[in-house]
């Protein structure tokens, strides 16, 4: 399957439809309100979404505490040299004009009874239907010597902006035959080729100006996505770089120093001169405080994206346990399709159409070397389930991965105009 702008903007299009009823709203306003925390691949699409198909039917409030959102997807082609960080920064300046009312501040907390958000800047917002796509923050001394306040001498870069760019600052500056490390985090855990994929654009930057140095991998896992693949890449282009020890070697086993710059793995000490350390992940605090998660994650009822604990709050995107789908932003921007429509419909009582889900996850190797892995779900009474997949192949001719490379900046200029809106 190739994939341009177009043929991505239409991949949650379905075939039946349903009118649903129209919810009764609790305090007699006007018009139904939708509040969306988190203005990512989740909350911005379902936002828009939900606005300009509803034609000014229902009030739509987005909650972002910044007012650029870098994506993760190709920050690691910023690292690899592939883009500059403009490219990947984008504003909510079309938002308003799509109908969705923007504002920058925290979401603090929620109150389920009197259906409020409390906003950090003393605000509250009554809601309707909450929705919240607040993605991932990391579970307290997953990596032992590591937490939020050491992310400056050891960056995660997994949410992507000031901590990308301190990455890449780092990697530039290091000593030449110096090592980077990774200590790489355990399921699940946001994109979960994104790691393998920052390897070999740190990989491509080093072999250009730094190629005796080396990168060191410490991993909990015993396998991950598209490793063969990205196995083969790093012997062809970076021959003997890159030193991946997994669950078996004692990759699990892992501490660190930041003050000393100092990696411990499976007892044994390495000085690095950068160490990106990404620690085993949770949903965005929010989601917590709104009481809608069991453990680390929320889960959720696959039909429509609506919490098991409450009908009225929906969570999309890394927050949600759901099933089978790769936390990714590709599932993110398809879930939150399936919830605007589900909502709307709610609200509206417009037609609801059956939930159907996509996936593609590109990751760029080498120039011109992209690789992917995909599939298609559908919603079950017990989660969002696989139908099918696709997954590119060993040994496929450069034509292919150039063209898989291309397919996925198509897939970029399409979901951010998804998320975002046209330029008015
Ligand atoms: C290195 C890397 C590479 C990746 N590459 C790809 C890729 O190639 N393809 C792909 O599909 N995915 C990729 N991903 C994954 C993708 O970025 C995430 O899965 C996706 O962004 C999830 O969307 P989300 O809406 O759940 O969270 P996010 O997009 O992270 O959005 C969450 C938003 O919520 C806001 N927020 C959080 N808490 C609050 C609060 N309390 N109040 C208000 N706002 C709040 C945050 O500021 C943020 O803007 C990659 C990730 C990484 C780290």
């Amino acid at each position: 399957m190739t994939m341009n702008r177009r043929a991505f903007l239409g991949t949650s299009v379905a075939a039946s439809v349903a009118l649903a009823s129209p919810m009764v709203l609790a305090d007699g306003h006007a018009k139904p309100r939708v509040v969306v925390v988190g203005g990512g691949a989740g909350g911005a699409t379902a936002a828009r979404y939900i606005a300009k198909d509803s034609k000014g039917a229902v009030d739509v409030t987005l909650i972002e505490p910044t007012r650029t959102y870098y994506t993760c997807f190709f920050s690691n082609l910023y690292l690899g040299g592939f883009k500059e960080i403009e490219d990947i920064g984008h504003s909510y300046g079309n938002m308003a004009a799509n109908g969705v009312n923007v504002v920058h501040d925290w979401a603090v907390g929620v109150d389920r009874d009197t259906k409020t958000v409390t906003l950090a800047g003393g605000a509250s917002l009554k809601y309707d239907k909450l929705i919240l796509s607040p993605g991932i923050d990391f579970v307290d001394m997953a990596v032992p010597g590591w937490d939020i306040s050491a992310q400056n001498a050891m960056p995660h870069a997994y949410k992507a902006g000031s901590q990308t760019e301190l990455l890449k600052a780092k990697l530039m500056a290091m000593p030449q035959g110096g090592t980077f490390a990774m200590v790489a985090p355990p399921n699940p855990y946001r994109c979960p080729p994104g790691p393998y994929e920052r390897v070999s654009m740190v990989a491509h930057f080093l072999k250009n100006n730094n190629p005796s140095a080396k990168i060191i991998v410490a991993d909990p896992k015993p396998k991950f996505s598209k490793m063969a693949l990205f196995q083969e890449g790093w012997a062809n282009h970076y021959d003997g770089m890159v030193d991946w020890i997994g669950e078996e070697f004692g990759g699990g086993n892992v501490s660190v120093e930041p003050d000393a710059m100092m990696l411990t793995i499976d007892g044994e000490e390495t000085k690095v001169d950068v160490c990106n350390v990404i620690p085993a992940m949770k949903a965005g605090k929010i989601a917590d405080m709104a009481g809608v998660t069991d453990g680390n994650w929320a889960p959720v009822n696959a039909v429509d994206m609506s919490t098991k604990a409450d009908p009225d709050v929906y969570v999309l995107g890394d927050a949600a346990q759901q099933g089978d789908m790769p936390k990714s932003g590709f599932s993110a921007n398809s879930q939150a399709k399936v919830c605007a429509n589900a909502v709307r419909g709610a609200l509206t009582g417009s037609k609801v159409f059956p939930a159907k889900f996509s996936n593609t996850c590109w990751s760029l190797i080498d120039t011109n070397d992209g690789v992917k892995v995909g599939a298609t779900y559908e919603a079950t009474d017990e989660k969002i389930a696989k139908v099918d997949g696709f997954i590119s192949a060993t040994g496929e001719s450069a034509e292919l991965r150039k063209a898989t490379y291309e397919e996925s900046e198509g897939w970029y200029s399409g979901i951010t105009a998804d998320m975002f809106g046209a330029k008015a």
